[in-house]
């Protein structure tokens, strides 16, 4: 009902002619068969945003911005608009990753601001969310998770519920090795789920709800099976043509 989605994290990660390179070998890995199973993106650094464009401008892979202002324009030194972005061919956008939480001061009213304004420049935001290992062991997980995802979804309207795509990634599963099992990551996928439903409604079953943290091809097909999980937030395992394209074939069931 829901189809995959696989997105691909590069982080401040790659040079041009990398970048170049990955995404080739990523387009040259993805058979128009499974283009159209799953849906694909990749989300480079803001300045790589427009090489890569060029290249998968046609085909099935989407362009994904790693994070957002949510002012149109002004004097804001450093900052990139949703429009900016819309320009450049993004599809997607990254908001509210643990590590713009933690390195940057990212707050929830600031995730509630950038996913307004993305959805006013029609680009789908990735909201993301997840628990630290502490608050894990403290057994505040459902309590930390519901407090992100309405703190990003207050006062916004959501139509088909397709516009809004949520990654639970669990803090001490990023770049550890360490990931989640796929009922763990089940039993969160489904409360995030629920809040959706209190939240916004029916729309709730067409949201995407994406598990990020660790997914690596040996790891992503119990993941994938689990009934709320919907695809993949991918963040060392896409810097690898060959291993993001076998994470996207796993969840395309081929
Ligand atoms: C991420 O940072 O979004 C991520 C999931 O990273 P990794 O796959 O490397 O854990």
């Amino acid at each position: 009902m829901r189809r995959p989605f696989i997105c691909g994290n590069w982080k401040m990660n790659k040079d041009r002619e990398s970048a170049l390179s990955l995404v080739r070998g990523i387009l040259l890995g993805i058979t128009p068969e499974l283009g159209e199973r799953v849906d694909i993106g990749v989300a480079p650094p803001f300045v790589y945003l427009p090489i890569v464009s060029a290249v998968i401008e046609g085909t099935p892979v989407k362009l994904s911005a790693q994070d957002v202002f949510w002012e149109k324009e002004g004097a804001f030194t450093g900052e990139v608009s949703p429009y900016m972005l819309k320009d450049l061919g993004c599809t997607y956008c990254i908001v509210g990753h643990s590590e713009r939480r933690i390195y940057f001061g990212e707050t929830d009213e600031h995730v509630n601001k950038k996913v307004k304004a993305l959805l006013e420049a029609c680009i789908t935001p990735i909201v993301c969310v997840g628990e630290k290992l502490e608050e894990r062991e403290e057994g505040r997980v459902f309590e930390v998770v519901s407090q992100q995802v309405k703190g990003a979804l207050n006062s916004v309207e959501i139509s088909s519920g397709e516009e809004l795509v949520i990654a639970y990634e669990p803090v001490w599963a990023i770049g550890t090795g360490k990931v989640a099992t796929p009922e763990i990551a089940q039993e969160v996928h489904s409360y995030i789920r629920s809040l959706l439903k209190e939240t916004i409604g029916d729309v709730a079953e067409k949201v995407r709800i994406l598990y990020g943290g660790s997914v690596k091809p040996d790891n992503i097909a119990g993941l994938i099976e689990q009934p709320d999980i919907d695809g993949a937030l991918v963040g060392g395992a896409s810097l690898k043509a060959e291993s993001f394209c076998e994470i996207i074939k796993v969840a395309g069931g081929m």
